[in-house]
């Protein structure tokens, strides 16, 4: 049969160009991702074997080989696992079938060092060979086909593929070093590439003509004990199976021993993967069985809000034969599940309180994904409030439930709390002004997440979660602070000015408001708007809406500050009858400035800049 000559998906052919012409440093890792695909290719068929043994041929003992041909300045890696059918060396050498390399080359920083990291996050880690090779061959036989198939490419746009002749099944690939790439080509190199990033590969790695040692441990990591492995080596492993390059924030290597036995390797990482906020919320713990990989796709086996744990998961109990689909409703599964949220929620407690600066970076990264779990994993729900940690209106730093609750002033009986975009603006909120001047704290709350769990959750422990924005939140049985004595109220305006001030905004903004009332919330601000008791809080509205969810905006109650000048000063000239074109555009102005304020829009922007043109000059007259 001919050779095909066939082209690369536009986006492979840019990122070839990167890797080829831009990535100078750290090269060594292609053989990292050479190595890593060839012991995937054997655990895929290791799992394929379980139920079609024929795949075999008889041979089980998978290994992978590197062998060096110095005159023909090439180095081929050779394994036997699962191979690639024509089909699958299309997809998955010449076409991007996921996501990752768009993003990876939006990514590109220019800094050579991060680049080269990106490259196996992203899952494009067989295009990294390019970075020393100038020619790739792939020879590929499918586990249980005849033919075999040559893929040849130089990187540049296209590649070749035709019929092959290969004994067994498996893959080799042959690379052609580039002039500078030579020093891959030695011996005591590339053991020592092999020992540094590839020694927790559970296959054998063993050099061509060498058939005695493997180069690596070729041992499964976690089936070792803790006090052999070294902090290096738990990075790599991570490293490898998180596709991620940055450090474990925390390392979980434990056996649990009881009802059901397992071992377990979990890694939380130190920054946010980029998967993190996907649709699917899957969880990424790659399941075995008796050291045979079963599947990297076990919804059953952690919780959707742990879904930044890393690692392996290895059980002694499971079937190896167990479809992927029956293991769902397992009750294995379902135990060891248990067993590892308590653990990691175990050990989340201790870094929460021993190692606070440290846990405040993991809660950052993924404080907004547990607290998931306040609604969706109810058992565990006041072990997740204890791990929650907020900002606040009174601490620099996070705050916990229980930090706020032991600084509760007396007299006040809810943990107050405000939502909203960012910290910054909230912190502006006139919302907030009442309780600052009583030195009331207030939650700050900023994830979207927080709007679904409060209502959930409701307490925590006697005391009720309370949003400061609703109407009902009264400061009036909090004593006043020395610094805001309660004599600030003498100042506001007569109550009768203010009652026929209040009715003539009634009049004027009708439906545009639920209600038009005097508060003491505010100290500063002359107006703000409040969510009704029983509404809808604004900031949740405002996502729903952003989102179209919801289309309609519900009216708001509009709250006047009698002690400010501007309200004391509208409430006299409400008493003396003949302003009311003055008071209808001040009524208007003030609502328009409330919803500015709240970041709600301004629904007649150019009936909001006539009148406050109007006001300006009426006050330069
Ligand atoms: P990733 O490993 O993240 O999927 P790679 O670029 O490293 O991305 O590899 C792309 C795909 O090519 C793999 O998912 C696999 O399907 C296939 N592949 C690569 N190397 C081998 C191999 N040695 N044996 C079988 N399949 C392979
Ligand atoms: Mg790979």
């Amino acid at each position: 049969m001919v050779k095909e000559e066939l082209r690369f998906e536009a986006e492979v052919s840019k990122l070839l160009d990167i890797v080829a012409h831009s990535l100078y440093s750290n090269r060594e890792i292609f053989l990292r991702e050479l190595i890593s695909n060839a012991s995937d290719a054997c655990d895929k068929l290791r799992y394929e074997a379980l139920t079609t043994p024929g795949l075999l041929d008889g041979d089980g003992a998978f290994g992978i080989g590197l062998g060096v041909d110095a005159e023909a300045g090439t180095l081929t890696v050779t394994d036997n696992g699962i191979g690639m059918s024509r089909e699958e060396l299309i997809d998955n050498l010449g076409t991007i079938a996921r996501s990752g390399t768009q993003a990876f080359v939006e990514r590109l920083s220019g800094d050579q060092k991060k680049d080269t990291n990106l490259i196996g996050q992203f899952g494009v880690g067989f295009y990294s060979s390019f970075m020393v090779a100038d020619r790739v061959e792939v020879i590929s036989r499918r586990a249980g086909q005849d033919v075999a198939w040559r893929w040849t490419s130089d990187g540049r746009g296209g590649y070749g593929l035709e019929e092959a002749a290969r004994d067994s099944r498996g893959t080799t690939i042959i690379l052609r070093m580039k002039d500078d790439a030579k020093e891959f080509l030695e011996d005591f190199r590339l053991r020592s590439v092999v020992k540094t990033y590839s020694d927790h590969i559970a296959v054998p790695i063993r050099m061509a003509g060498d058939d005695k040692e493997p180069v690596n441990t070729a041992s499964a990591l976690w089936t070792r004990s803790r006090n052999d492995i070294g902090e290096e080596q738990y990075k790599e492993f991570y490293h490898h199976v998180a596709h991620a390059f940055d450090e474990p924030w925390l390392t979980l290597h434990g056996k649990a021993e009881g009802v059901v036995e397992y071992t377990s390797l979990l890694f939380v990482p130190s920054s946010k993967p980029l998967d993190l906020f996907d649709v699917d919320r899957k969880q990424k713990i790659k399941l075995y069985v008796r050291r045979v990989f079963i599947t990297d796709d076990c919804e059953g086996l952690l919780p959707p809000y742990l879904r930044f744990l890393r690692g392996v998961v290895d059980s002694e109990d499971l079937p190896l034969n167990i479809s992927r689909e029956m293991l769902q409703h397992n009750p294995v599964l379902a135990k060891i599940k248990s067993g590892l949220v308590k653990k990691v929620l175990g050990e989340l407690a201790r870094k929460a309180t021993d190692a606070t600066d440290d846990y405040a970076t993991f809660w950052d990264n993924f404080g907004a994904v547990l607290k998931e779990g306040l609604y969706e994993d109810f058992a565990n729900k006041d072990k997740l409030l204890e791990l929650a940690r907020f900002r606040s209106t009174t601490a620099d730093g996070l705050v916990s439930l229980a930090d706020y609750v032991g600084r509760m002033k007396d007299g006040q009986d809810a943990i107050y709390y405000i939502t909203g975009e960012d910290v910054a603006a909230l912190k502006r909120s006139p919302h907030l002004e009442g309780f600052r001047a009583k030195g009331v704290e207030v939650l700050l709350l900023t994830d979207p997440v927080d709007e679904f769990w409060l209502p959930a959750v409701g307490r925590f422990g006697d005391q009720p979660f309370k949003s400061a924005t609703k109407a009902g939140s009264d400061l009036d049985n909090v004593a006043a602070t020395e610094e805001t004595p309660d004599a600030a109220r003498s100042e506001e305006a007569p109550a009768p000015q203010v009652e026929r001030l209040v009715a003539a905004f009634k009049g004027t903004l009708g439906e545009a408001v639920k209600d038009v009332r005097v508060s003491h919330r505010m100290t500063d601000s002359a107006v703000c708007l409040v969510a009704d008791d029983d509404d809808m809080d604004m900031n949740l509205a405002r996502m729903l809406r952003r989102h179209q969810r919801i289309d309609d905006d519900m009216p708001r109650i509009l709250e006047l500050n009698p002690g400010h000048p501007l309200v004391r000063r509208l409430a006299e000239l409400a008493d003396g009858e003949a302003t009311s074109a003055l008071l209808e555009d001040a009524a208007h102005l003030l609502l328009d400035q409330a919803r500015i304020v709240e970041g709600e829009p301004v629904p007649d922007p150019a009936a909001f800049a006539r009148r406050l043109a109007d006001a300006v000059r009426r006050g330069l007259a």
